[in-house]
């Protein structure tokens, strides 16, 4: 019996130990950023709707603005934007003027603003079309994400945990205004951002503490529930950085997080309570460096191209190498199928799903 138990300790320490053991590699990774030491940050996905072989990733160098990347990896265009920290995109943003754009935001550390973009999908190339500067008071602007109802909404956090909801409109001149409508505060630091457009969340990472849900409507008030805290879960480890959403039919999907203090990525199920699956790493093959210290994160179901037939999942590498020779951080592309297969039950994939608004 004592030796039962010893064994089931020695167990138990063992698995606390090495906590994640799922892993995936990655079929793909970006061109290193332009700028050295720790610059790359956060990734946002584009499938283009005819041709989803022009789809782009559009990542930030927070040292010196965006890039934007084919799903080859190959650097399309480079902008000096300024320091742009995370970036997030919707499709359909609609003009007075009923035209329809790619909305592509940032959080601009340079100016503590907010920083909108619109994509040109034939190009990949980005224009500015802030109608005028979008000032935030946040202490230090750092997480952002974009929130998309019947109106689209920017959400940005500071460092110091403040959280403000920006409600975008577009004027006659196809450029964009902000107007602030919510104001509130998490507590600790936070980055990790995601708005679930079709159930009206908002996901926010508390890096040292836990993950939390709030109503994404303006008009709500901060009442949050807790998806899990550090403490629940000895398979999440703080930093907790990017969070994204993978989404399917009927409510159903997942919520995925950077797990930054151990290297890895937490699985939860999208509907419901939020319950936590399980969680993957990306380490080495022949060709790839594994994935370690990541910030941002990205995913969709949607069919990309042969190599992403099935979605594709974007994460920011803290740590590039190429043989042994340190290079300039970036971007690794993980088959969602690679993802979903790993776990047992298998994960769901759907490439079709489009959400609705
Ligand atoms: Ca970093
Ligand atoms: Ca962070
Ligand atoms: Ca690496
Ligand atoms: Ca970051
Ligand atoms: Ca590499």
């Amino acid at each position: 019996m004592k030796l039962k138990l010893l064994s089931a300790l020695f167990l138990l320490g063992v698995w606390a130990c090495h906590p994640v053991k799922l892993a995936v590699t990655a079929a793909i990774e970006t061109t290193p950023v332009s700028s050295t030491d720790d610059a790359a940050d956060d990734p946002a996905i584009y499938i283009h709707p005819t041709n989803p072989e022009q789809s782009v990733v559009i990542g930030t160098d927070k040292q010196m603005g965006l890039e934007v990347y084919s799903f080859t990896g190959k650097t399309l265009n480079s902008y000096a934007f300024g320091r742009i920290n995370n970036v997030d995109l919707r499709t359909q943003f609609r003009l007075p003027n009923g035209k329809t754009i790619v909305l592509v935001g940032g959080s601009n550390r340079t100016n503590n603003s907010i920083s909108l973009f619109r994509l040109d999908p034939e190009t990949a190339e980005l224009q500015a079309i802030n109608a005028e500067p979008i000032i935030s008071k946040v202490g230090e602007i750092y997480g952002f994400c974009l929130y998309q109802k019947d109106k689209t909404y920017a959400f940005a956090v500071g460092k110091d945990g403040r959280v403000e909801q920006w409600e975008l409109s577009g004027t006659m001149e196809g450029k964009i205004t902000g107007t602030l409508v919510r104001f509130f505060s998490v507590g600790g630091q936070c980055e990790g951002m995601v708005a679930d457009d079709e159930l009206g969340d908002l996901y926010i990472a508390e890096e040292e503490r836990g993950i939390w849900k709030y109503d994404a409507n303006p008009k709500a008030e901060a009442d949050r529930i807790k998806i899990q805290l550090l403490s629940e879960n000895n398979q999440i480890k703080g930093d907790l950085e990017g969070l994204t959403i993978y989404y399917g039919p009927n409510g159903t999907g997942y919520l995925i997080a950077s797990s930054q203090g151990n290297n890895s990525y937490a699985i939860y199920e999208r509907q419901g309570n939020n319950r936590y699956i399980g969680s993957f790493r990306i380490t080495k093959n022949l060709r790839i460096d594994g994935t370690s210290d990541t910030d941002g994160i990205d995913v969709t179901n949607l069919v990309v191209n042969e190599t992403f037939k099935n979605g594709v999942f974007i994460v920011q590498d803290g740590n590039n190498r190429e043989n042994k020779t340190k290079l300039n951080q970036n971007f690794k592309l993980v088959p969602w199928e690679q993802i979903a297969k790993a776990f047992s039950p298998p994960l769901n994939i759907d490439n079709q799903y489009k959400i609705k608004h």
